[in-house]
């Protein structure tokens, strides 16, 4: 196959890119390196199967000659990212994910969105199955990324229907793992580089709120077994491994030995879910996918990725 990452220079997006060419596909990676690094992807320059184009996938996508299979990974995804960028966070969304479906319809190729366990909202059910319909505040500062994934899932659905388009729903649960980046504000990142540093944690609120948490590899493999199944319908992804964000900071305390404890500071996001776990009896039917890596096995892999690139940059954009 011939397949289109876009957001390729992200987190998700450049380990995809390795698990295609790992597999003998070509890659045409998209990114316009707001919130993605080259660095994440430097490692394929000169790889024959391996093209990079920068483009804000929110324009026109031009791409020459077949494509197989489009998988739209761009999107700045952490909070701190989409409250700096609230409108290229919606754009991308909306526009970007309408562009990226031309293309899949005009080269005939399959379509993956990923889209988010912030479709449900602060959930009301727990845990999140794919028929619960969310509970999102339309206005409130996480609006911007979760109507958006909204909106690209429900245009997705719409190219499904309308074009008979062959498409897939992702819907993410968190996911940590190397090339996140040091300062995106995100839980795993933060935690790590406070530890590593000699630091307290600092949990938000009450730290009572919980996440689970899911290893790259694992999501990786979730996503290929997703593009290459028929089936249409939203597929939750993620770990259901649920803990607390103050369980999830003794974890990492203990994983690194650092004294420096646990703080406890007041900068929750409006809106920030107090409680997250993805059902994923569906993933298991469907893909026949579930995690494989523990917790503790993932988190080790990762922080010695961050003791090897090293965690005293204070430039919180690279
Ligand atoms: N969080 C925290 N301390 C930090 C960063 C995040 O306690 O330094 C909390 C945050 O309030 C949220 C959870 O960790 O409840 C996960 O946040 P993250 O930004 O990683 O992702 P989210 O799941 O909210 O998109």
């Amino acid at each position: 196959m011939r397949v289109l990452i876009t957001g390729a220079a992200g987190f998700l997006g450049s380990h995809l890119c390795d698990r295609f060419i790992q597999e003998g596909h070509t890659v045409v990676a998209m990114d316009n390196l707001i919130t993605g690094s080259t660095k994440n992807i430097e490692h394929l320059a000169g790889n024959e199967q391996f093209s990079f184009i920068k483009h804000d996938v929110s324009n026109y996508i031009f791409v020459p000659g077949k494509i197989d299979a489009v998988l739209h990974f761009a999107s700045p995804a952490s909070p701190i990212d989409y409250l700096r960028y609230p409108i290229q966070t919606l754009k991308v969304g909306a526009l970007g994910t309408h562009n990226a479906l031309g293309v899949a319809l005009e080269k005939g190729a399959r379509f993956l969105l990923a889209s988010t366990s912030e479709i449900y909202g602060d959930p009301l059910v727990h845990p999140q199955k794919e028929d619960y319909p969310g509970n999102v505040d339309s206005i409130g500062p996480r609006g911007v990324y979760d109507e958006a994934k909204r909106f690209a899932e429900a245009l997705t659905m719409a190219y499904y229907r309308t074009h008979r388009l062959q498409t897939r729903i992702a819907r993410i649960f968190n996911t940590f793992g190397p090339r996140m980046r040091l300062h995106d504000g995100r839980v795993v990142p933060t935690f790590i580089r406070q530890a590593l540093q000699g630091e307290p944690l600092t949990a938000y609120g009450d730290g009572r709120q919980t996440r689970s948490f899911c290893y790259v590899a694992d999501l990786i493999e979730g996503i290929y077994r997703l593009l290459n199944s028929d089936f249409a319908d939203p597929v939750n992804l993620g770990n259901p491994n649920e803990m607390t964000i103050v369980q999830f900071a003794e974890i990492i305390n203990r994983l690194t030995d650092n004294p420096g404890g646990i703080v406890f500071e007041d900068k929750r996001i409006e809106g920030d879910p107090q409680i997250r776990q993805p059902d994923i009896s569906r993933a298991r039917n469907v893909l026949g996918w579930e995690p494989k890596v523990s917790l503790e096995e993932g988190l080790q892999i990762t922080i010695e990725y961050y003791q090897k690139t090293g965690v005293n940059s204070t430039d919180t954009t690279a």
